[in-house]
């Protein structure tokens, strides 16, 4: 899966700390988390599922209201993604894809769907280029697997090993997991780094500026509708020439419509905007008009200047950071990167900064 020249060994903190003992004992390190977002909580899953001695501390109560996590889609969608973002987004995405399906394997995996406007044709045909994993669907085609968009557009680029989680539902769940395979986790519990023994990971988002100054917050707008009029069984996208816009399907008759990116960290939703939203729904299906609005909402996706992700090591303090609009995505890889850190001293070079 990793090209063989991004990897490199060293000492992993485990082995470190055998070595000061003079033996190995075969205790596992205690490890620390900071922030159950879904950051933090995939590391703690992972951690607790390799037998580490795993606490999740959590600012805020399980609700969670503070977190950008609450705010995402949910898509995992590394194909759709490749349109703009670096390969490795698409490489740690991939392998995100095998993890949610080994360790949540509930997870609706029935693809998902870009479709255009014919004005917007030009834009369609590249995304098409710039993308693989995806099949062309004609009219037809697409009414048999969407059948809400039957007759709505000429055709459909269909990506049927994508999949989407329910943040709201899924934060929960990993929660339940982690406390599942022996993780314990602290609510209301703001922890500091530096009070903390062992192993700490510092999985805070956009508050962890004190110690990641280059961090910076980019908005993204959102709605939520609800309608029994129309069903979708995955995402749709439609090709705009602003925003990447999509329309997400979750329980009880309610679909996520979302989102902008935007340069600013005020959580204010503007009416420019959530008119461009509404309208970018109701042009894929008129449906949406008589849809009962249930919230306007915006979240501030935690940013470096390049839009990576990064797990920046120092000695046994390890940062995960700068998930940007890919956090529920490359989640999963990160962990499984973090562990294999401290398990083996794997260092993948193109994700992790060593100090
Ligand atoms: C509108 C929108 C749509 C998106 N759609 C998608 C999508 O479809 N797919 C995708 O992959 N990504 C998507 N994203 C991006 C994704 O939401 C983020 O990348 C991800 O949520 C970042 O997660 P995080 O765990 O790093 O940060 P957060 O979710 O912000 O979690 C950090 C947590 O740390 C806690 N914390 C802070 N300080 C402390 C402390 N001292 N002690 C304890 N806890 C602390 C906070 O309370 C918070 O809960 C979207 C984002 C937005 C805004």
């Amino acid at each position: 899966m990793y090209q063989a020249s991004n990897i490199q060994r060293g000492r992993s903190p485990v082995a470190r700390q055998e070595e000061s003992r003079g033996e190995s004992s075969g205790e596992q390190s205690p490890v620390s988390i900071i922030g159950a977002g879904i950051a933090g909580a995939w590391q703690a899953l992972l951690f607790a599922r390799a037998g580490h001695k795993v606490t999740l501390h959590e600012r805020s109560d399980a609700d969670m209201l503070a977190s950008t996590s609450h705010w995402a889609g949910g898509m995992l969608a590394p194909y759709c993604e490749a349109e703009g973002a670096e390969p490795v987004i698409v490489r740690l995405g991939l392998r995100s894809l095998d993890l949610w399906r080994e360790h949540f394997p509930q997870t609706p995996f029935n693809g998902s769907l870009v479709v255009a406007h014919p004005r917007d044709r030009a834009d369609y045909d590249r995304f098409a280029r710039m993308t693989t994993g995806h099949r062309r669907l004609d009219a037809s085609a697409l009414g048999e697997i969407e059948p809400a968009l039957e007759g709505r557009f000429r055709d459909a680029l269909f990506y049927p090993d994508e999949g989407h989680v329910e943040p709201r539902r899924v934060l929960p769940q990993l929660h339940a997991r982690i406390a599942e395979a022996g993780g314990t986790i602290e609510f209301n519990s703001a922890a500091d780094a530096s009070d903390l023994d062992g192993i700490v990971i510092d999985c805070r988002g956009l508050f962890a500026r004190d110690a990641q100054p280059g961090l910076r917050g980019v908005k993204g707008e959102m709605i939520i509708v609800e309608t029994a009029e129309i069903e979708f069984a995955r995402p749709v996208r439609l090709i705009h020439p602003r925003w990447p816009l999509y329309i997400i399907p979750r329980a009880e008759h309610q679909f996520m419509i979302g989102a902008t990116s935007i340069e600013a960290e005020d959580n204010g939703v503007s009416v420019r905007l959530a008119l461009e939203l509404l309208s970018a729904a109701y042009a894929v299906h008129p449906a949406f008009a008589e849809a009962r609005i249930v919230e306007f909402g915006a979240g501030l996706r935690p940013a470096f200047a390049d839009n990576l992700p990064r797990i920046a090591i120092e000695d046994q303090r390890i940062s995960v950071n700068g998930l940007y609009r890919h956090g529920f995505l490359l989640a999963p890889a990160l962990a499984e990167l973090t562990l294999g850190y401290v398990e083996r001293g794997v260092i993948d070079n193109e994700v992790m900064q060593c100090a």
